[in-house]
């Protein structure tokens, strides 16, 4: 099964990928129209889905990536990990944790799949990454049960301001990934059960068509299983939260010389069996005035 959320209203999406259907209409304001509240009853959500007559064909909106949010545009928590692939821990010129170093991306920061992406300052980077939606709430849950909490996976793009984030003494990544329109996810959430091998997806990120980044989540230092038995160790993770799952090498602050996203820039995510993100970049108005303290 594959949803997304349409004007902020959750939808079902066709196998085809065509066409949604509301999921509050069809089902009679049993769930939804909210994302989170479709998130809350997870299980039984899904229990009616995979049973109700959904007539696609009859009763279908088409499908417009434009009109798309992020799956789960209003979490309780969010998380990002960092330095989460050998490669992209070697260019950033860090060891290899052994513990996965966790921060924020605060909710503001959440957008669809399409759109532009407007560039605060000269030093705004990408980073391809899967991200995890949490379907039941998951408490102290051990790796080898942790997929069974997880509502489904989907393409996000963890947008970097390079120089706020690596100001001050000590990391404090979370503000500089935090910008409006850091955060595109989507286009549509993907259950697990429809993803052939989730713990090995192919991922990519594109600049104006050329490769910058290429992985598989395989190449992941902590695994989806073993980052929930993780995080879910510390806090409960609640139905609806985000874990943005780290990036692998390619960034553009790790090339020499260092490449950051211009005006005009075509950025383009992809995860296979998922689907892709793609943001235009355009100066934000006044950004030549905006003071980003290193
Ligand atoms: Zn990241």
């Amino acid at each position: 099964m594959r949803i997304a959320t349409r004007h902020g209203r959750s939808v079902l999406v066709s196998p085809d990928a065509a066409s949604l259907i509301d999921v509050a209409e069809a089902s009679r304001g049993r769930f939804g129209p909210e994302p989170r509240s479709v998130y809350d009853a997870w299980n039984e959500f899904v229990d009616w889905a995979q049973h109700a007559p959904i007539g696609f064909a009859a009763k279908g909106i088409p499908l417009l990536l434009a009109e798309l949010g992020a799956p789960s545009p209003d979490p309780r928590q969010v998380f990002a990990i960092g330095l989460n692939y050998r490669d992209h821990a070697d260019e950033s010129g860090f060891d290899h944790p052994t513990s996965p170093p966790t921060f924020t991306k605060f909710v503001s920061s959440f957008t669809g799949p399409v759109g532009e992406l407007s560039l605060p300052t000269a030093t705004v980077d990408w980073e391809a990454e899967l991200v995890v939606v949490m379907g039941r709430r998951a408490e102290r849950v051990t790796a080898d049960e942790a997929w069974s909490y997880v509502a489904g996976v989907t393409v996000g793009q963890d947008y970097s301001e390079r120089t706020l984030q690596l100001a001050g003494p000590a990391p404090q990544f979370s503000l500089g990934k935090s910008f409006p329109g850091f955060a595109p996810q989507g286009p549509w959430l993907v259950t697990p059960d429809e993803v052939a091998e989730p713990d090995d997806l192919p991922i990519e990120c594109r600049v104006n068509g050329e490769t910058m980044q290429r992985s598989s989540t395989r190449q992941l230092i902590f695994s989806v299983p073993h980052l929930l038995e993780h995080l879910s160790a510390a806090l409960p993770l609640m139905p609806g939260d985000v874990v943005f799952t780290g990036t692998p090498a390619g960034i553009g602050g790790a090339r020499k010389p260092a490449r950051f996203l211009r005006e005009g820039d075509v950025v383009e995510t992809s995860i296979g069996g998922i689907g892709g993100l793609r943001q235009v970049c355009v100066d934000a108005a006044g950004a030549g005035d905006l003071q980003v303290t290193a």
